[in-house]
């Protein structure tokens, strides 16, 4: 039913971009713009915003500064659909019917595609990725994978070669969503060095932990009331549900802190979110921080802090059934889940888990010889990045 559902939305657009009687705009989604200035611009009645409950109201919070959404309008210039990506799984979907329009959550259609990238440096590792793949968040996060152990402007030499497995969303013919590197290899003069995915982070051959992005708890607190989730069905409303962070109940006037050393970018009111604070870290997170009751006194955009600094107490402010912080982590602007990251110290793999560990990555190891011989050309994908590079 439900694909069918999406089905019908896929071929409406198509039959209506075909027959030319209506017209698929493409736009992205304005910084700082709220849904419901949104509504506002393009006619669209506000209760569709109103009549949402809390969940969906604070949900609308989370669609990402230039994000591409499409507006579908018929000969007479009516909106007759609008999809906004929120999240990588979940869009928000405004469609008309007899009486008037409605508003729901519908999944984000997608495939995931699984990549092996090999290639001769020819003139940087990042340059050549982004050159091959299309792909600025892959060329960011491999770089940024070696980061600590090799030295991509000194130890590199023309010739070298790496090779990259990972898998890529695409969505509507383009990349979509941060990718994931399962495995990767560089050789600099004659060694290879070698980083997997497991567990969700990264390791070496060895087993030991690279060391990552740590992040520390917010604040303390009594329970997590509500966990991170791209998508969820609740099968009493028969809806599609999405939570983009962590909540903590905790009472009002707990000091929230900085989960890691970073920037304050954001200060103020924020939708939903009421007061919140946002921080950029280094490699392409951010954090964010809501429902505040206040700020602290020196928080202001600009400010540096350092990891532990008292940023704010939790409150109940915007769309909030009861006190709690609300902590979201972003990886080039993608939500990704805090709990995989909230972590002290990194991890040495022993005994059985060093095992299991090591027969894991046998399969990736016969992957990436395979492909250091046969020099198979990966098909180049257009983009959906809707995050400028981080410039190198
Ligand atoms: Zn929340």
């Amino acid at each position: 039913m439900r694909i069918l559902k999406n089905l019908f939305i896929i071929l409406f657009i198509i039959s209506g971009m075909l027959f030319g009687s209506t017209k698929l705009i493409e736009k992205k989604w304005e910084k700082g713009g709220t849904f419901l200035k949104f509504l506002e611009n393009n006619k669209l009645p506000l209760k569709l915003y109103y009549n949402l409950n809390v969940g969906d109201k604070e949900l609308t919070s989370e669609i990402a500064a230039k994000s591409r959404y499409q507006i579908l309008k018929d000969s007479n210039g009516t909106i007759k659909q609008v999809l906004i990506p929120v999240g990588e799984e979940l869009q928000i979907h405004i469609g008309i019917h007899k009486n008037g329009y409605f508003i729901n959550t519908i999944p984000i259609i997608y495939k995931t595609k699984y990549k092996i990238l090999e290639t001769s440096i020819t003139s940087s590792a990042y340059k050549d990725i982004i050159k091959l793949t299309n792909n600025y968040l892959l060329a960011n996060e491999f770089v940024q994978s070696y980061k600590k152990s090799i030295n991509f402007k000194r130890d590199i030499r023309k010739g070298d070669k790496l090779v990259i497995v990972y898998a890529q969303k695409i969505r509507l013919g383009r990349q979509f969503g941060n990718p994931l590197i399962e495995a990767s290899m560089v050789e600099t003069r004659g060694v290879k060095h070698y980083i997997y995915r497991y567990e969700g982070r990264y390791y070496n051959a060895e087993g030991k932990e690279i060391a990552g992005f740590f992040l520390s708890a917010p604040c303390r607190y009594r329970r997590i009331s509500d966990r991170f989730t791209y998508k969820r069905w609740h099968p009493l409303l028969h809806i599609y549900r999405a939570h983009l962070g962590i909540d903590y109940a905790a009472s009002v006037g707990t000091p929230v802190h900085a989960a890691a050393n970073g920037k304050v970018i954001f200060a103020g009111k924020k939708g939903g979110y009421g007061n919140c604070i946002i921080i950029r870290h280094i490699d392409g997170y951010k954090t964010l921080y809501a429902h505040l009751r206040k700020f602290a006194r020196s928080i202001r955009r600009g400010k540096y802090v350092k990891k532990g600094k008292t940023i704010g107490y939790v409150g109940t402010t915007g769309l909030s059934t009861g006190p709690h912080l609300h902590f979201g982590l972003y990886k080039n602007n993608h939500a990704i889940n805090p709990a995989n990251t909230i972590k002290v110290t990194k991890s040495i793999l022993n005994g059985k888990k060093r095992k299991a560990f090591l027969q894991y990555i046998k399969k990736y190891n016969k992957e990436i010889k395979i492909a250091l011989t046969k020099h198979k050309k990966l098909e180049k994908e257009s983009n959906f990045a809707f995050y400028m590079p981080i410039k190198k």
